[in-house]
């Protein structure tokens, strides 16, 4: 399967924040509850003027679903989900994700502070991740996709088996080094602790379920 190429000023600011010393690693998490949170808004406003859709509650929530044995952390959302088109537009030019509304360079060699405040984006992801996988089915499309990229080298889009509109993003969490910590996003209590920090106004539940002890 060819690898697709990240447009070039998108590579270079991929490569920019995925390097950057910015400590705070946790809003990734933050970042992609934010996406799935707007997912589930975009059907939530469809059904207002849809006849053929309704919004009930219960079937819209965000899911946080953590994995020691297999160093995944997944975050899945029954959203409006992506089509191929959507996700090649969305996911493969950085620059025009939310993060990167910045004016010139300068700025971004502030970087830290500018990504504190603003969102980070769909990127973010890959400060924690060294592989992205995205499987997603549109509302509006009866194919499901899984976009997959190891970050600024490309990503691959291939044709999958997922029968409900929504997604899921599944983190493959880096491994530990001698000044970084990743261990702690696959810890229960640390990802109830980030979620609690910057997520608490978000109007869908989100779910995880805890190992007893
Ligand atoms: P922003 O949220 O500011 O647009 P992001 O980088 O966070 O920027 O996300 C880029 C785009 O990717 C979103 O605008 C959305 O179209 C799409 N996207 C990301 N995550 C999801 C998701 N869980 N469900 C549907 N679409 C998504
Ligand atoms: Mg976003």
């Amino acid at each position: 399967m060819a690898k697709r190429e990240f447009k070039a000023e998108s590579k270079k600011l991929l490569d920019m924040v995925i390097n950057s010393i910015y400590s705070k690693r946790e809003v990734f998490l933050r970042e992609l509850i934010s996406n799935a949170s707007d997912a589930i808004d975009k059907i939530y406003y469809r059904a207002l003027t849809d006849d053929h859709l309704t919004f009930n509650q219960s079937d819209y929530y965000i899911k946080i679903d953590p994995n020691k044995d297999t160093r995944t952390l997944k975050v899945i959302d029954t959203g409006i989900g992506m089509t191929k088109e959507e996700l090649e537009s969305n996911l493969g030019t950085i620059a025009r994700s939310g993060s990167f509304d910045f004016k010139n360079e300068n700025e971004l060699k502030d970087g830290y502070d500018i990504i504190g405040q603003f969102g980070v984006g769909f990127y973010a992801a890959f400060m924690v991740a060294d592989t992205v996988t995205v499987m997603t089915k549109s509302l509006d499309s009866d194919e499901a996709y899984k976009w997959e990229s190891q970050g600024s080298d490309g990503y691959t889009i291939e044709t999958i088996d997922k029968k409900e509109p929504g997604t899921e993003i599944i983190l493959e969490i880096k491994e530990n080094t001698e000044d970084e910590n990743y261990d702690e996003y696959l810890e229960e209590y640390r990802l109830k602790q980030i979620v609690k920090k910057y997520s608490d106004f978000i109007r869908y539940p989100i779910k995880m379920d805890v190992t007893e002890s």
